[in-house]
């Protein structure tokens, strides 16, 4: 299994079966190509079906003859919704399902790979790979695609329990956190990722999270999309649990930029179809006037609060252009609503949002808080309205409201006269204020991938570290 010294080393990159992850992971991958680094992109068969229908991931790699896409068995039946109903159940089969596993184990095994894996890059969810890692005597790097502040949460878990602060009842939701370190003062229960709320410790995700501070620190390093003049304070709590940590994000834009430097262009890893039209859309807009509405790959909404969502925009007076997936309303809407909308703003099912937050009518975004539209945001100086639903959603709205200082912060309370006021402060009463403060974040969230820049000189010690392994 020892690596031939005269060949690149190569890495063999695991990302979670999830749009995010992927997104995030096949910049990962990309950068390290660049670097000359070999890179075997590994995923489910389903991400392979998607990623070859959608994206344009082969002509994409073929400047990068050190490039292989391999996939396995998720282990669900193939007409399997994978949405967020879904979640639960493809993540726990993932993450405990021995068949895969053992398809893991004979993968890097098997000789058919390009060359033997000098590393292994895993999402830091998915522990077994770290067990396989260890008994074929691989050195393994995690990856978490999540905010540094979550992640952190998720390590004070226990801190949490030992404290009595969970679980807790629902008229406490506004105590603040006394026993997370680095977030005294302004983190509330109501800050917390949305399972905490549950009171029920014996939750599997719950429990899953709760060994995260113990999980993590199994690998040789663990490589955060973030960057240090963002969440710098966070990611050095978390290097007491984890010494190892490289901070080499945005991704996205680190991707972009270095893409830039080598003369060449950057294009999407969308798993779904992207619709364009919404371009010529947005290019009929005055600068700054519209508001861009998306929820991400799974947040899933009820009828009523789509409603409010509904009347809260077009109350507001102000453009927007809404992605509204196929799946993601739960029961059917009205054609009238719709066709109401469409007065007002472009509705899209999935749109090319990278391009969307850089597009310069673009003037606010209401999100869901995932931690890659977060990013993409905060590199656009986009500022935010943030309805969170899950996942580390909580804790990034949070930190965009109150730490931060990028946008509003909506959460628990979509209802229409709040939508409406929260619009018309972020793109109209307190304009001037937030685009100053996402002005000046996105300029150092640059500043940090030129050279000398801490994500920069992450990255090139990650090569390095890999380089030497
Ligand atoms: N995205 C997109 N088009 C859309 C909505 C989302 O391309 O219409 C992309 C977005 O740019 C981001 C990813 O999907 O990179 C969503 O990741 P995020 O972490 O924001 O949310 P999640 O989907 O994981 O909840």
């Amino acid at each position: 299994m020892d690596p031939d010294r005269t060949l690149p080393p190569h890495v063999l990159i695991f990302p979670l079966p999830l749009q995010g992850p992927v997104n995030s992971m096949i910049k990962l991958a990309e950068l390290l190509c660049l670097s000359g680094l070999h890179v075997t992109f590994l995923v489910t068969d389903h991400i392979r079906t998607q990623l070859l229908k959608y994206s344009n991931i082969h002509s994409r790699f073929t400047p990068y003859p050190g490039f292989r896409l391999e996939s396995i068995p998720d282990g669900l039946p193939e007409d399997h919704p994978r949405s967020v109903d879904g979640l639960k159940e493809l993540l726990g089969n993932f993450k405990i399902n021995n068949r895969t596993r053992t398809l893991f184990r004979d993968l890097l095994t098997s000789g058919k790979l390009i060359s033997p894996v000098t590393c292994i890059i895993a999402d830091g969810f998915m522990g077994f790979a770290c067990d396989v890692a260890s008994e074929l005597r691989i050195p393994i790097i995690y990856v978490r695609t999540i905010s540094a502040c979550c992640l952190w949460v998720f390590f004070c878990l226990p801190k949490l329990i030992e404290s009595g602060e969970i679980p807790f009842s629902e008229n406490e939701l506004d105590t603040p956190i006394k026993s997370i370190p680095g977030m005294e003062g302004f983190f509330r229960r109501r800050d917390l990722p949305l399972f905490c709320r549950s009171c029920n410790l014996e939750d599997p995700i719950f429990k899953f999270h709760l060994h995260e501070g113990k999980e993590n620190p199994r690998a040789y390093g663990l490589i955060l999309n973030t960057f240090d003049d963002l969440e710098g304070p966070i990611v050095s709590q978390i290097r007491t649990f984890c010494p190892n940590v490289y901070t080499i994000g945005p991704l996205h834009a680190h991707l972009k930029f270095k893409l830039t430097q080598a003369g060449k262009s950057s294009s999407s890893n969308s798993l779904l179809k992207e619709d364009t039209s919404c371009i010529p859309w947005l290019d009929s807009q005055p600068p700054k006037s519209v508001i861009y509405v998306s929820f991400g790959s799974l947040a899933i909404m009820t009828k009523e609060q789509y409603v409010e969502l509904w009347h809260g925009l077009l109350n507001s007076g102000c453009p927007f252009l809404w992605v509204i997936r196929g799946n993601s309303v739960l029961l059917e809407l009205s054609k009238g609503m719709e066709e109401r909308v469409e007065e007002r703003g472009c509705i899209v099912e999935w749109a090319p949002q990278e391009e969307v937050l850089a597009h310069g009518s673009v003037g606010g975004f209401l999100t869901h808080s995932g931690w890659n539209g977060t990013l993409e945001s905060v590199v656009e100086g986009v500022p935010m309205i943030c309805w969170p639903f899950f996942l580390d959603q909580q804790v990034n709205s949070r930190y965009v409201g109150e730490v931060w200082k990028l946008g509003l912060d909506m959460k628990d309370s979509c209802d229409r006269v709040i939508v409406e006021k929260m619009v018309r402060e972020l793109m109209e009463v307190r304009r001037d204020e937030f685009r100053k403060s996402t002005d000046q974040m996105a300029k150092v969230a640059k500043e940090c991938l030129m050279k000398g820049g801490s994500s920069y000189c992450n990255l090139e010690r990650l090569v390095n570290d890999i380089k030497s392994m």
